[in-house]
């Protein structure tokens, strides 16, 4: 398989805001994903009242479970409609505030505090504004990124990861040549020479 088939792909921020008004979001699973509980300790590592962060975020109800197990938890996405969806379907009130140095960007911040969910581009964020974390749960992120952002995706979540941070890590395997994406196909060589 050649995942060079892929490169030139490109999905535009309003093709995704599109996705979510048109309801065409069968990325979104309701039952949260198996490979969370599966690995979970993996990524806590005997750790608690972590800071875990979930890029390109969506309405990912894992974003609940670890709240709900003391943790704070810091999400990112394009798309207003799915922050506030989640904390609708959770019945988590919430209060909004524009974020200093993003213009247009917002922070959705649950009310009990431990749920951060900002409202703007990845490539926004910084660990001055985000601060850095002790857990990342990436699924549905590195395999939306555009793959010619992939380098500026991975060398972001870099800065933003702690020294002991785990990250998990959740990609899909197909022939590139059969479907167009996203999610993209990303092969583990890529990985290791992204991530290093
Ligand atoms: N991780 C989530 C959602 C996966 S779909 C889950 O597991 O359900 C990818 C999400 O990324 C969409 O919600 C889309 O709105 C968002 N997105 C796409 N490009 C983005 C960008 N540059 N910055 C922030 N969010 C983005």
């Amino acid at each position: 398989s050649d995942p060079g088939s892929q490169k030139g792909q490109v999905v535009t921020e309003e093709e995704w805001l599109q996705k979510w008004e048109t309801g065409k979001i069968g990325f979104h699973k309701e039952q949260g994903h198996p490979l969370l509980q599966k690995y979970l300790d993996v990524l806590l590592n005997g750790r608690s009242g972590l800071r875990i962060f979930f890029p390109l975020c969506g309405k990912a109800v894992e974003m609940k479970w670890l709240a709900d197990m003391g943790h704070s938890v810091v999400g990112v996405d394009v798309s207003e409609q799915a922050l506030k969806e989640f904390f609708a379907e959770h019945g988590l009130p919430y209060c909004e505030e524009p974020v200093p140095g993003i213009s247009g960007g917002k922070k959705l911040q649950s009310t009990s505090g431990n749920i951060s969910l900002y409202c703007c581009s990845i490539y926004e964020l910084s660990s001055s504004i985000a601060g850095k974390f002790d857990g990342v749960w990436d699924r549905g992120a590195l395999v939306a990124v555009n793959p010619c952002d992939r380098e500026r995706y991975v060398h972001l979540m870099i800065t933003l990861m702690e020294k002991n941070c785990s990250y998990l890590l959740v990609t899909v395997l197909y022939d590139p040549n059969k479907h167009k994406g996203p999610p993209f196909y990303v092969p583990e060589s890529e990985i290791k020479s992204l991530f290093g």
